[in-house]
Order: C-alpha cells, then sequence, then structure tokens
C-alpha cells in the first residue's frame, strides 16, 4: 500500500469521495482536502432541485457530519484556493503564498459557470454552480413573478422546472432549435421542450438575448433576437461551465477535449491523478476516453482513483451513469453515445415511458430512459457486456432484456 501524503484539491463530487474511498481502502498516510469553497463538501444536484424549492434545508445537502472529517482523519481546508503547482517539485501554493508538499495529488477542481459576452454585471444577473449561489437563486426565485433563464442545458432545465413548480412565470431562452439536443439528441430533446411547455414554461428556442435592459443595477428586460420583447425579475445565465484546468496547464499535464487525459486508472502523470468534470479519462470498457460533466460519475472516479492509489493502479471500469429529475419526468442515462450512434426505441415516447438504445458497430453504447427504471438497469448489463445484440429484439417491449445477455 501507498504511503504518504495524499493532498486533494476540491472539495466536490469527485474530491470528497475520493478521500473518504481512501480511508475505506485502509490508507492510513495523510489524507487532505483543500478547497476554494467556503462550505464542507454537499450534494450539488440538489442546488438546482430540492434545495432551490426549499424542500430541502441546508443542513441536510452536506455529504458528511462536520466531526466525520476529524474522525476519519481527513484534514479539510475549505476557503483555500490553490494557486500554483509543481510536478517537479511536489508542491502546491495557497492563495496567501504558503507551499504546502505532496505524495500524491488528486485534481477535482470541477467547473466554472461560463458568462456571456455582453450581458451586463447586474445584481440580479445569477449564475449557479455553488451552494451560495443556489442560496440567493432561491431567494430571488422567491420573490419574483417572472425569471428569465438563459440556457436549456441540464441546469437551465431543473431551474426553469422547479421556478414553475413554485409557480413561477418561466421564460426560458436556449439558442439552439431544440432544447438539451447538445446532451440528448434532437428527438429528445423535442419531447423536453413538449414537457417544459405543457407545464407553462415560455420556452423561446433559436433565439438569444439581443439587448439587455437595466433600470438602476438591474436587469429589468431583455429584447430576443427575434424581436420579443420581455420584462423579467433576474437572469440566470445557464450555458454550460468551463472546466478550472488552471492548475493541470501549471503542472504541464496533458490536455485533450476540454479536460486533462488520464489513462484506464484515472492518472494523469506519475503520482497525479484526476476525477470528475476535469478528467478526459480513457474508459476501459468503452474503448475511448470520455469526459462527463455529472455527479455519480465524479463520485465513482474519486472512488476507483482511491483504488489506485492504495493498491496501486487498477482501471476504473464503471459505466457512466447520470439522471435528471424535471417535473415528475425522471431520466436516467447510462454509457456514452455520440450523434452518429444508431438510436433504436423501445416503449412510448407520447406516454413518455420510453427507452433509447444507442448502438455502435452492433454494441450498445448507451441507453437512455425516461420513467423507465428497469429497462435502463437491464441496457447497463448489455453495454457492460459487449454482446452483439438484435435490434428487433431491443425494440419490442415483449422482449424481456436479460435473455439478450451472453449466458
Ligand atoms: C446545480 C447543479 C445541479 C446538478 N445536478 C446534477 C444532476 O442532477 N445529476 C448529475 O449527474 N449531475 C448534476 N450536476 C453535475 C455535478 O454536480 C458535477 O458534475 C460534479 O459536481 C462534478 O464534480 P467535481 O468533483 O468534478 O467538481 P465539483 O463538485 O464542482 O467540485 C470542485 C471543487 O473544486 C474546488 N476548486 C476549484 N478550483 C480550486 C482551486 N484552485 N483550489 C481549491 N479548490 C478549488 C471548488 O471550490 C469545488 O469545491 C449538477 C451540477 C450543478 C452545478
Amino acid at each position: 500500500m501507498a504511503k504518504g501524503r495524499v493532498v486533494i484539491v476540491g472539495g466536490g463530487g469527485g474530491g470528497d469521495a475520493a478521500a473518504f474511498a481512501l480511508r475505506k481502502k485502509g490508507y492510513d498516510g495523510e489524507v487532505v482536502i483543500i478547497s476554494a469553497d467556503g462550505d464542507r463538501p454537499y450534494d450539488r444536484p440538489y442546488l438546482s432541485k430540492e434545495f432551490l424549492r426549499g424542500e430541502v434545508e441546508q443542513a441536510k445537502v452536506y455529504l458528511h457530519a462536520e466531526d466525520e472529517y476529524t474522525r476519519q482523519g481527513i484534514e479539510l481546508n475549505l476557503s483555500t484556493r490553490v494557486t500554483g503547482a509543481s510536478t517537479s517539485e511536489r508542491t502546491l501554493t495557497l492563495e496567501g503564498g504558503k507551499t504546502i508538499k505532496f505524495d500524491t495529488l488528486v485534481l477535482s477542481t470541477g467547473g466554472t459557470p461560463r458568462r456571456l459576452p455582453g450581458v451586463p454585471d447586474a445584481e440580479n444577473v445569477f449564475t449557479l454552480r455553488s451552494l451560495r449561489d443556489s442560496e440567493a437563486l432561491r431567494q430571488a426565485v422567491g420573490a419574483c413573478s417572472r425569471p428569465l433563464i438563459v440556457g436549456a442545458g441540464f441546469i437551465g432545465a431543473e431551474v426553469a422546472a422547479s421556478a414553475r413548480t413554485l409557480g413561477k412565470e418561466v421564460l426560458l431562452v436556449e439558442a439552439a432549435p431544440v432544447p438539451l439536443s447538445r446532451a440528448l439528441g434532437e428527438d429528445v430533446g423535442r419531447i423536453y421542450a413538449a414537457i417544459h411547455r405543457d407545464h407553462g414554461v415560455d420556452l423561446r428556442t433559436g433565439t438569444q438575448v439581443k439587448q439587455w435592459q437595466l433600470d438602476g443595477g438591474s436587469v429589468s428586460g431583455v429584447m430576443l433576437a427575434d424581436g420579443g420583447r420581455e420584462s423579467v425579475d433576474f437572469v440566470l445565465l445557464a450555458v454550460g461551465i468551463e472546466p478550472n484546468l488552471e492548475l493541470p496547464k501549471m503542472m504541464n499535464l496533458p490536455i485533450d477535449g476540454g479536460g486533462v487525459r488520464a489513462g484506464e486508472s484515472l492518472r494523469a502523470a506519475e503520482g497525479v491523478y484526476v476525477a470528475g468534470d476535469i478528467a478526459m479519462h480513457q474508459h476501459p470498457v468503452l474503448g475511448r476516453a470520455i469526459r462527463v460533466e455529472h455527479w455519480e460519475v465524479a463520485k465513482g472516479q474519486g472512488r476507483g482513483l482511491a483504488t489506485s492509489i492504495a493498491d496501486g493502479d487498477t482501471p476504473y471500469a464503471k459505466v457512466p451513469y447520470f439522471w435528471s429529475d424535471q417535473y415528475d419526468v425522471s431520466l436516467e442515462y447510462r454509457g456514452n453515445a455520440s450523434g452518429d450512434d444508431h438510436a433504436v426505441w423501445r416503449g412510448n415516447p407520447d406516454l413518455r415511458t420510453f427507452s433509447v438504445f444507442y448502438l455502435r458497430d452492433g454494441l450498445v453504447a448507451a441507453v437512455l430512459s425516461m420513467n423507465d427504471k428497469e429497462t435502463g438497469e437491464a441496457g447497463q448489463k448489455l453495454i457492460e457486456s459487449r454482446a452483439r445484440v438484435d435490434e428487433q429484439a431491443l425494440a419490442d417491449i415483449g422482449k424481456d432484456l436479460r435473455e439478450l445477455l451472453p449466458a
């Protein structure tokens, strides 16, 4: 078993999971988390859903009780930003100039919400990444009647659903013709467009904000590119993230596809591992490098790299999984598809209970399930099996998918 000090930069999904997994594996060296966030690690997915709607209070969003870190011998440094890193010296520099040493380094620094050019720096323009962001947004949603959400990706769509559930007159503006199409493809994206419109969201697609109207220090209205003028109470910019790659770049780690290129064991350089939104991981089952900005992937990779640190490099093979809850619609996605994969539908999209299998060279690369958990779980086994599957059988809801698995 490796010895020495493991320093983890990032107290989010990947970093927190790595620290606790190291202890679970029996690692008895020092484990140090350094996080720029002022709050101890919390469950980020709550921030666009239950916490935002006021259904879950702050005490419930933390991943562990405060004393759990002390009990596990995990040193947790909050409100501490790492500003420099050297691979050859094996040191990190903290804001303020202090230097600390590491034997093994874990980077799970997540991402920063993008801003758009031309958006005024007004007091009622929000982005959403941290617990404090969600707290501010929660107050703004509570006090508003007409929020503007710019961007209908997962965060924008989930906040739109939450605000609509609270009875707000939501204006959701998306530049692409179809919401969520980048992540889920146009056909499923169109189903989401219908779901939001059925719930009363004013969804405008294929357009963007052309002009911002300011009243004092606040945005009070916008003009859209298609000519519409709209009054709004506040703005949430939800147009994706930029992965936080400053430290990996300083350390000359290999950068690829918007992330840090890591091998099957999540190792990016000797004694340096990456997890979460910044990791471009060579996936052993999928046979290619993928970067996924989702919670379970970050946590799983944190646990996976802990195994490598504690027991020696081990391929991390778990198939990616994510979910999104909007209104009463539960989406689950397993695997990783790309645009040119062949889609096979199973179930009834009109009833919003269906799955889509994405096939590459006859193998299942991914399965998307809307309100159809059972098919999703069976689909995961098909992905893992690397078995060739019969398309007609996949599409046939009368067919038990377990029969398609190799004996
Ligand atoms: C509102 C919201 C809702 C979401 N909902 C879902 C969902 O329903 N399902 C899903 O699958 N995924 C969801 N996600 C995505 C998921 O939360 C992320 O993919 C996941 O948190 C990534 O984990 P990470 O460890 O890479 O980064 P993060 O969890 O973002 O953690 C990064 C940490 O690094 C720290 N940090 C960054 N730079 C430095 C530095 N230089 N020095 C010190 N510390 C630093 C940050 O402060 C932070 O603590 C959601 C994300 C958001 C924002």
